[in-house]
């Protein structure tokens, strides 16, 4: 068992024995993926839909059949299963909810939250003037460094 850092900003625990999870399909994957654009985007591995800007992606493995996290994709790729590897495939947010048990199979794609950056910052900015820095103060000195790099 080992800590690993979630794009969300959890720190979670990986058991040894987390098992890669089953694609819950929508029955009508094929259908809908060839009504909303036949693969000019990519599909929600769920339902089908072409999704123009992906933001949540999950790692597809065992040939279509499950979803699993980096640390099982590189455990199954090591042991020889890198044939099964289908790579990163966009989940919709609707479909998401309909199935929360796929939750920690997500990785969010590229934007950080507009709290976590502010959190991260006065971390970095007490760590470097002093931990009494008030968040006014932090939050000054961060707009007038974005106004440099305008
Ligand atoms: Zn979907």
């Amino acid at each position: 068992m080992d800590m690993f850092f979630e794009p969300s900003g959890d720190w979670r625990l990986h058991m040894e024995d987390d098992l890669m999870i089953d694609i819950p399909f929508n029955k009508d994957f094929s259908e809908q993926m060839e009504r909303t654009g036949n693969g000019e985007y990519p599909s929600c591995i769920i339902c089908g839909r072409g999704i123009r800007v992906p933001r949540r992606m999950v790692h597809v493995h065992d040939g279509f059949a499950s979803l699993v996290s980096e640390q099982e994709a590189q455990e199954l790729n090591a042991s020889g299963h890198e044939g099964a590897d289908m790579g990163m495939w966009p989940i919709g947010s609707d479909c998401l909810k309909l199935h929360p048990e796929l939750k920690p199979y997500v990785q969010e794609q590229g934007r950080i939250k507009a709290n976590d950056w502010k959190a991260l910052y006065a971390d970095f900015y007490r760590q470097v003037y002093g931990e009494s820095a008030s968040d006014e103060e932090v939050m000054r000195d961060a707009q007038k460094r974005f106004e440099l790099v305008k």
